[in-house]
């Protein structure tokens, strides 16, 4: 077997191993949804309400982060209204419709909480060290996901714009927030970072900010 091939081959266990991954974490979901009376997408939803700040609480930004169109978030929202774990009120611009968990939600979400514990204890026997490097390694996969327009919405270090890569020489410490003015050691890159702003927003579309230095 030659280098190419050995790559060749690698690259492809990786993709099998990544969508074995993915293919066992969404069967989990759908065990821990169906156990409350909810389909994945639900279960998905009341997470994400439970988790998120409010201004990421509208049908739309939900329909968004999970890569499903608005009809299909509108009909999952709707299906939680009548469970009576959601309900709608006027959101800051009064025309937009803000989702609200009720005290029944709240305490799903809290059941819901623990689902990816198997997941958390297999990574619980790896090294901090190898953790950090694979939280490196899938961020960068996600990222270049993202730049190709297979996952949407991240809110990840590595598709900020206020991230800098590569800018020290120390391996375990090498990238820089722009906005933070902070070093980013690979264990403390963020996955949902409220300060995240798509590098590719249009200028027009970004907040209020001072440009990275
Ligand atoms: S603003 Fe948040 S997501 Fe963006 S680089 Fe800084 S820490 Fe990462």
């Amino acid at each position: 077997m030659t280098d190419t091939d050995g790559t060749a081959g690698l690259d492809r266990r990786l993709a099998d191993a990544l969508e074995r991954l993915g293919h066992g974490m969404r069967s989990l979901a759908q065990r821990t949804a169906r156990e409350h009376g909810l389909s994945p997408l639900q279960q998905q939803a009341v997470l994400a309400l439970a988790q998120h700040p409010r201004n990421r609480h509208e049908v739309a930004a939900l329909a968004a982060e999970f890569d499903v169109t608005t009809p299909t978030m509108s009909d999952a929202v709707a299906a939680l209204e009548r469970k009576e774990i959601v309900t709608r009120s006027p959101g800051t611009d009064g025309r937009r419709r803000s989702l609200t968990l009720t005290a029944t939600g709240e305490e799903v979400a809290r059941g819901l909480s623990s689902w990816d514990d198997p997941l958390t204890s297999a990574l619980a026997g790896i090294s901090e060290h190898d953790r950090a490097i694979t939280l490196h390694t899938l961020l960068r996969v996600i990222g270049g996901l993202h730049s190709a327009g297979v996952v949407s919405v991240t809110h990840m270090c590595t598709t900020c714009r206020f991230f800098g890569r590569d800018e020290y020489p120390d391996p375990a410490v090498p990238h820089h927030c722009h906005l933070l003015r902070i070093p980013l050691p690979l264990a403390g890159l963020r996955t949902d970072c409220p300060e995240h702003e798509p590098a590719d927003a249009p200028a027009s579309k970004r907040k209020q900010r001072a440009t990275p230095q």
